[in-house]
């Protein structure tokens, strides 16, 4: 895919904020039903980002997610009609597909491609047999509505105003909200500052514990939050395990005592299991609107900021904007990109999904970081970017890397 066109189509997949979200009975019942209306064992919705494609919902498959560049889906949303390969054993594109010669070892595969408003393929519903099978175009036309309701299903969500888990607003009513405050704030000269906060290590939680125990310590930690603030504070969910807070009539210094609090309040969270005490804490970024900051996405980019400073500097804190110097080279700006990770001469490649970017270094996300060399060279396409990069941390997924 054209690089450009492949980072409209990340910045399209972003705006949903559904990669690693818990299963959900929506999506799983739409899966369901394609399996019994096609009378086959497998089907999945599946999402394509930088690297990997990972599976929201699956009926009758074990695996959570994979290499992009085997999915078959991959090669699906290269094309705006369904792919139907009626005998994968047939196609010249996958004979030495992984999926095709191991397990789930798919002879047949048919996936409508997950259509954007504005366009873009951000993903795939796909049914699949270990039998080859004939599909006509009536069955085609049913697998492409099908797709359609998932995406319904998605939409529906950006349109919620509240978020069912937490209660916070969505992201959206959240700009919304928060847009109003500063108008007024603006109109009769008072404060405003806002927080914005992240759980630390969330994922290990999830992956320790399972998404339900990770949805029932994200609801604590949000809950413990919601008593630390005042009515009138606006709460919202911006992401996965990311929430703001527009706090008015109140300046910086007051605003991260209020974020002070909340932090103590959520390093007290704990949920019993068998297993023992399931704690967690949260990393703060505090900004006030001024003259430097007076929209919302400026005041919410500079807490960003500040909470990035607060992750770097060790977690579980709270940390308050700063204007520093004039460039600021160093600061990791937010991303969602495809990115390469090339070493030995160029001739190995791991795909990797670039979350974060700065002058100094980069933030990545791998399917698994144990093969990568601890130097090598960062390419991303869509920015004509090519970096030799040091490893600073290896997680599981997640790199941290320099640039040389
Ligand atoms: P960091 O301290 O750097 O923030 O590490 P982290 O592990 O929290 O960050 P990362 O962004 O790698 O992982 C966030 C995780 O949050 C990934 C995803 O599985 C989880 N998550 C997002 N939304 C939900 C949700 O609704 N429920 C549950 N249980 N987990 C969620
Ligand atoms: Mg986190
Ligand atoms: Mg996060």
């Amino acid at each position: 895919m054209d690089p450009v066109q492949e980072d409209e189509r990340l910045s399209a997949l972003d705006r949903y904020d559904i990669l690693d979200t818990p299963p959900e009975e929506a999506f799983d019942r739409i899966t369901n039903m394609t399996r019994k209306i096609f009378r086959m064992p497998m089907a999945a919705i599946n999402f394509i980002d930088g690297h990997r494609h990972w599976l929201k919902s699956k009926q009758g498959l074990t695996i959570k997610e994979g290499k992009r560049r085997d999915a078959i889906c991959n090669v699906a949303i290269e094309q705006d009609e369904p792919l139907v390969i009626e005998d994968t054993k047939e196609d010249a594109r996958l004979c030495s597909n992984p999926y095709v010669l191991d397990d789930p070892h798919l002879r047949f595969y048919a996936g409508a491609p997950l259509l954007t408003r504005d366009g873009h393929k951000v993903g795939v519903l796909c049914v699949m047999d270990t039998k080859p099978h004939k599909f006509g175009p009536e069955q085609t036309a049913i697998l492409a509505d099908l797709a359609k309701a998932v995406m319904t299903e998605l939409d529906l969500r950006l349109l919620a105003s509240t978020d069912p888990l937490t209660g916070a607003l969505s992201r959206r009513a959240f700009k919304d909200e928060a847009e109003r405050a500063k108008l007024l704030a603006v109109r009769h000269g008072h404060a405003l500052s806002c927080m914005i906060f992240d759980l630390d290590h969330f994922k290990d939680i999830n992956d320790r514990y399972g998404h339900s125990v990770g949805d029932f310590v994200l609801r604590g930690a949000v809950e413990a939050c919601r008593a630390s603030l005042r009515k009138s504070d606006v709460l919202g969910r911006i992401g996965g395990e990311e929430f703001a807070v527009i706090l008015p009539h109140t300046a910086a210094a007051p605003a991260t005592r209020v974020a002070e609090k909340a932090r103590r309040a959520i390093a007290k969270v704990s949920v019993a299991r068998p297993e023992g005490r399931v704690k967690v804490s949260a990393s703060f970024g505090v900004a006030e609107l001024d003259r430097g900051a007076a929209d919302v996405d400026e005041l919410l980019r500079r807490a960003d900021e500040a909470l990035y400073a607060a992750k770097e500097a060790g977690r579980n804190q709270c940390a308050e904007w700063r204007a520093s110097g004039a460039t600021r080279p160093n600061v990791m700006q937010k991303v969602f990109k495809a990115g390469q990770i090339a070493f030995n001469a160029g001739n190995s490649v791991i795909d990797c999904t670039v979350r974060g970017l700065s002058d100094a270094g980069a933030c990545l996300d791998v399917i698994s970081s144990a093969g990568v060399p601890d130097r090598f060279k960062l390419r991303i396409n869509s920015d004509n970017l090519s970096r030799f990069c040091s490893v600073v941390s290896k997680r599981d997924t997640r790199l941290e890397v320099a640039f040389m």
